[in-house]
């Protein structure tokens, strides 16, 4: 949108921006393909002189109206939708990343993306490095390898809720020549926007707070546009020199500022595939519209539950960035002013047998993979999804074997914590 808006109004009012006699609301463009006049006009597009829609694996206009709000929120000026958050991530890393080169990458990230870079992306040839986040610059500093290609973390790592410290990470990338990529899924762009401190790319699982319904997997990535790929000319030839795939296009030079969002359309998008369906982009849509009131409503409740748990005799220690005791406090004063996320993480004294018995005495709460949507939910990452990661993994991953998440909904806090209370009681007998 043209006028300087607030995060509110951009959720409501920005994207489709419908003439006259077109409908109210963003169209689902139900469409493989779109529509030419002439066969000039449809060639300029295939090689890049000309913008507009051909093939929806490339781009479909229900999906740009949606990425376009995205990219408003998080202060970008590029921004494409994806899949799946795990789509977004590998796009974001391979996009400047390819065999032979090195990743530095948070040891606390969901435990989807360290395996996409531990496991598969190495079997691809990229090297990644797993690095404590809380470690002093000057020790993270020695992880730089001169094929270092990016730097990769999370605002509130899930689950760990570690709150990274953007800034001392954006220093590690910038002094390396390499671009800082913040995967912003928990925090959304309502509490925290990576780049105005310094990251480059922003990724998000949309699957989370912002379908915010658990309707729809999906994924975004967000160009700042602030990284010069020019000054760092050899390490990325991928942006710096010819595509010989588009007849000889430098990114870089063609597309400027939008030139990493660009290759990663035509390049990733069009060879790779994982394009999100215009149907669920529509979906996404309408969850962004009550972004900022849900998150309001999330961390006003995880706040009352976390103080909640810290009082309760059974719960041996809780986790919540809000919390004044947690050791993330003062990161999440300074990152995440307006709080962090409805996410929690708990121990009972009952351990890790504890931890099970308390989840099937929930009666509102229920038990799924997912998290961050309306509904309050609980998971138990050692037996669900961290299963795949050995004990000495899960601890650097900041997740004890008894850790409960618990991911708090919209609902009255009174029902929510009355429901904790009774199955807590229950287990601990
Ligand atoms: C869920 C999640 C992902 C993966 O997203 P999917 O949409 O499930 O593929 C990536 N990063 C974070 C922080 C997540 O929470």
């Amino acid at each position: 949108m043209s006028k300087n808006y607030a995060k509110e109004t951009i959720c409501v009012q920005s994207g489709w921006q419908p003439k006259n006699g077109e409908p109210r609301v963003l169209p689902i463009y139900q469409s493989t393909t779109f529509k030419y006049e002439t066969s000039e006009q449809m060639g300029r597009l295939f090689d890049l002189e000309e913008s507009g829609y051909f093939y929806t694996r490339l781009q479909n206009p229900t999906n740009d109206y949606v990425a376009q709000k995205i990219c408003e929120l998080e202060g970008g000026v590029a921004a494409m939708l994806t899949s799946s958050g795990q789509a977004a991530n590998y796009y974001a890393v391979f996009n400047v990343a390819e065999a032979g080169d090195h990743v530095i990458m948070s040891s606390t990230v969901y435990g989807g993306t360290f395996n996409l870079l531990t496991v598969t992306m190495k079997k691809m040839g990229i090297e990644c490095s797993v690095v404590d986040p809380d470690l002093p610059l000057e020790t993270l500093k020695t992880y730089v390898k001169p094929n270092t290609k990016c730097v990769l973390g999370e605002t509130i790592a899930n689950p760990a809720l570690v709150v990274l410290d953007i800034e001392k990470f954006a220093t590690l990338a910038h002094d390396a020549g390499v671009p800082l990529i913040i995967d912003n899924t928990f925090a959304t762009p309502i509490n925290c926007n990576p780049i105005a401190f310094g990251a480059d790319i922003v990724t998000h699982s949309t699957t989370k707070y912002m379908d915010g319904h658990a309707m729809c997997v999906g994924g975004c990535i967000v160009d700042s546009g602030n990284f010069d790929w020019m000054a760092h000319k050899e390490k990325f030839p991928g942006l710096t020199t010819p595509d010989e795939s588009y007849h000889g296009i430098v990114y870089a030079e063609k597309f400027g500022r939008a030139a990493y969002l660009t290759k990663a359309t035509v390049q990733l998008m069009r060879d790779l595939g994982s394009i999100q369906a215009p149907q669920n982009a529509f979906l996404l849509n309408v969850g962004l519209e009550t972004l900022p009131l849900r998150m309001e409503r999330h961390c006003y409740n995880a706040q009352k539950v976390a103080e909640f748990l810290e009082q309760n005799e059974n719960v041996a220690w809780v986790n919540y960035p809000g919390l004044k005791s947690n050791k993330y406090y003062e990161l999440g004063q300074k990152y995440l002013p307006k709080g962090s996320c409805g996410v929690i993480s708990f121990g009972l004294k009952g351990g890790r047998e504890g931890a099970s018995k308390m989840m099937d005495y929930l009666e509102l709460a229920a038990i799924v993979t997912h998290v961050a949507d309306a509904r309050t939910c609980v998971l138990h990452p050692a037996s669900h999804t961290h299963r795949q990661m050995n004990d000495q993994q899960l601890l650097e991953a900041g997740v004890a074997p008894e850790l409960i998440r618990l991911s708090v909904g919209i609902e009255n806090v009174e029902d929510i914590i009355a429901d904790l209370s009774q199955a807590i009681e229950k287990a601990s007998k």
